[in-house]
């Protein structure tokens, strides 16, 4: 299966959250040159994430199977004993707001910016989230994620990214991001991971195709809700 991309991400800026993330209060006038910096960039401003809907071939006890590709973690494998259907991403603030013209020696340039593209990666976050729990028959509370190189080195190595970029496809040309030989992501406010449901709502199998699926609690009907609900 290909991946899908939302490059569509609306961008909803809140000063209030930004103000939370960076001290910089707008309403200020030292805020000045920040709030000009950012009306100048948030009309570039271009978030984005790309997934995939994948089903677990074969698992073990330290590792998944997704599309012949193997991920080794014995925490994810752990999360996933009771999952059939998983949604490898990566979403990113998008490479437009790093193509900006803005002095390396602007300090205050780059930290807003830097504020900017934090917002524009949850906000990104969040559409994948709405996207996937409006498609599968999901809810957003209940959609959980792992991250490799997050928490604890041991619980999935960041190494484990490469099997993840490469699960989903060409991302450098869909979505622009670029994973380093470090396994660093560019741009630097980028996340990818598996999402994975936590409880599987009983509509979700209804707008699931998979065959034979073990743990498949109602026919396939195409259609969000249940008769006479
Ligand atoms: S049929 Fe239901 S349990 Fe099986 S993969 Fe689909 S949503 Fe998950």
């Amino acid at each position: 299966m290909t991946a899908t991309v939302l490059d569509s991400v609306p961008v909803s800026f809140d000063p209030q959250e930004f103000q939370k993330l960076t001290h910089i209060d707008l309403s200020e006038p030292s805020a000045q040159a920040a709030a000009e910096l950012l009306h100048a960039a948030l009309p570039a401003a271009r978030p984005k994430a790309m997934y995939k809907v994948c089903y677990i071939d074969d698992r073990a006890e330290d590792s998944v199977e997704l599309e012949g590709i193997r991920f080794n973690s014995r925490v994810l494998s752990q999360n996933l004993s009771e999952v059939e259907r998983v949604f490898p991403y990566i979403v990113t603030c998008g490479i437009e707001l790093d193509a900006l013209e803005i002095s390396q020696n602007d300090l205050l340039a780059g930290y807003v910016l830097d504020g900017l593209k934090e917002l524009c990666l949850r906000a990104a976050i969040a559409h994948l989230k709405n996207h996937l729990a409006a498609e599968y028959g999901l809810t957003v509370e209940d959609l959980s994620t792992m991250n490799p190189g997050s928490g604890n080195k041991d619980v999935w190595p960041i190494s484990q990214q490469r099997p993840l970029f490469q699960l989903l496809g060409d991302v450098a040309d869909s979505i622009g991001v670029h994973l380093t030989d470090s396994f660093l992501m560019i741009p630097n406010k980028t996340v990818s991971g598996i999402l994975f449901p936590t409880e599987i709502p009983f509509v979700s199998c209804q707008l699931c195709t998979r065959e034979d699926c073990p743990r498949r609690r109602a026919e396939y009907t195409g259609v969000v809700g249940m008769a006479g609900h």
